[in-house]
């Protein structure tokens, strides 16, 4: 009989994240400024970041030490667990070996901490007090907002107008945190205000929310901004899930043939594979790397690889990345955190590469596959994590056609416990499979902001 948990050691816990630039056979393109278009220095981010998380995003070292402070919190949850899914494999007759890395152990419930706890470490050294950030369904703000009040940081999260008014038990755990959430579009930014001229009633969205907390952070000497997934620092602070992975599976006595992960900004999916992207980019074994992508919102499988702003209101650098272009709104569905035009520029990037697959799933289709992970393994997943569920299921069916036992490692980013009425409204049949407005699609595309080459 083989194990179902895999633990590590605390003293096994890695002590440098991966920085996947060292290994990249091309270099990532060039950050343009928003205004002149030409690439962009260290200088020209400082005022939204601190040096040292300037000096990750540009960094080509393989390895960046984990800071005492930061493997401290860390302890507090991981290292996390690795499972093996026997009952979800017997349930789907299926020859594959299915393995899940999983990050509901964190206080927030996400993968999330595990960069909101560095940025909020790098910020107080460099003697930032406060913060400012956004926020959609509320798992980054939860996670900033606790990261935030363990080294002393005030914090502002700007919350998407939808899920401010719907989702009231996730602002009460950044509160309770000690954060101040503010509904976007508001009235504190110019940029808000112009927003609610146009249209009082704004649901909002990640775009308009970024625009509004980096207005701010730009102000002030004593506040910086962050974001939660997208940028490559972030990226490498999520390489702890894989290069803990690593270990388990040697633990298994398994090698994942497949690695599965969802995509939102792409921060869960490289933490998990950009250590095995890695060992294949040194010359090492290679398995097959599969992002999944919800079908509304389809940036990988859909979006055009182009120069497009991170935000609605044009503020930000431009990097080149896959977009659905920043002027496009995601249609309305549950998996908020997956809600953004964009993908990470170093997932993107090694998509062009060929080095990762990436396949799009309906929402209604991802929650059948999250009631029988739970049914079967007993954890509820997010909305989001629903998404890599449905595609480790679908490679352990295409195994069981083949006849193939293949081994399948899938990230099961957060737990569900706060998406419960989308669970509620999955059971009583109201989950419509949104499609996004094509010709929405196409005007977002046409709006690019051209590039001179
Ligand atoms: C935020 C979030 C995501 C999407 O963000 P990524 O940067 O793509 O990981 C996915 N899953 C969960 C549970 C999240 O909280």
């Amino acid at each position: 009989m083989t194990a179902t948990k895999y633990l590590l050691e605390e003293s096994q816990m890695p002590r440098s994240w991966y920085n996947i630039q060292a290994d990249l056979p091309v270099p990532l393109p060039a950050v343009l400024h928003p205004g002149t278009m030409k690439a962009i220095g260290p200088d020209d981010l400082a005022p939204l970041f601190p040096m040292d998380l300037i000096a990750q995003e540009v960094s080509t070292s393989r390895e960046i030490e984990i800071p005492e402070p930061v493997r401290d919190i860390y302890r507090l949850w991981r290292p996390a667990p690795l499972y093996r899914a026997h009952r979800l494999e017997k349930a789907l007759g299926t020859p594959a070996k299915i393995f899940y890395k999983y990050e509901g152990v964190s206080p927030a419930g996400s993968h999330k901490p595990n960069t909101a706890v560095a940025q909020a470490f790098y910020n107080a050294q460099a003697g930032v007090k406060r913060l400012t950030t956004e926020t959609g369904a509320g798992q980054w703000g939860t996670s900033l907002a606790f990261a935030g009040s363990l080294f002393g940081l005030e914090v502002l999260i700007f919350q998407v107008r939808v899920s401010y008014d719907q989702k009231p038990y996730r602002r009460a755990v950044m509160e309770t945190y000690g954060a101040r959430c503010l509904p976007s579009p508001s009235n504190e930014t110019v940029y808000g205000r112009s927003v609610l001229a146009e249209k009082p009633e704004h649901p909002g969205s990640l775009g308009i929310a970024i625009s509004e907390a980096v207005e701010l952070a730009a102000q002030r000497d004593d506040t910086k901004y962050a974001l939660g997934s997208v940028l490559n620092h972030v990226l490498m602070h999520q390489t702890i899930i894989g290069l803990e992975a690593m270990q388990q599976m040697e633990m298994a006595d398994a090698w994942p043939d497949v690695v599965v992960g969802c995509t939102g900004g792409g921060s869960n999916f490289a933490g998990i594979a950009f250590p095995f992207i890695g060992q294949a980019l040194r010359g090492g074994q290679r398995s097959r790397i599969v992002a999944v992508e919800p079908a509304a919102c389809p940036s990988l499988t859909r979006g055009r690889y182009s120069y497009d702003f991170g935000d609605t209101g044009r503020m930000t650098p431009l990097v080149k990345m896959h977009t659905l272009g920043s002027s496009f709104t995601p249609p309305p569905f549950h998996a908020g955190g997956l809600r953004y035009h964009g993908m990470a520029p170093l997932v993107s990037h090694l998509k062009e590469l060929g080095q990762i697959e990436a396949s799009a799933y309906t929402q209604s289709e991802c929650f059948e596959a999250g009631v029988l992970f739970s049914r079967t393994e007993g954890i509820v997943p997010a909305p989001e994590a629903n998404h890599a569920v449905k595609g480790a299921i679908e490679e352990a069916m295409r195994c069981k056609r083949e006849g193939k036992s293949e081994t399948i490692l899938f990230n099961l980013c957060g737990h569900g416990h706060f998406d419960m009425a989308a669970y509620q409204r999955y059971f009583a049949g109201d989950l419509k499979d949104e499609r996004y407005d094509e010709s929405e699609l196409a005007m977002a595309l046409a709006g690019l902001p051209t590039v001179p080459a």
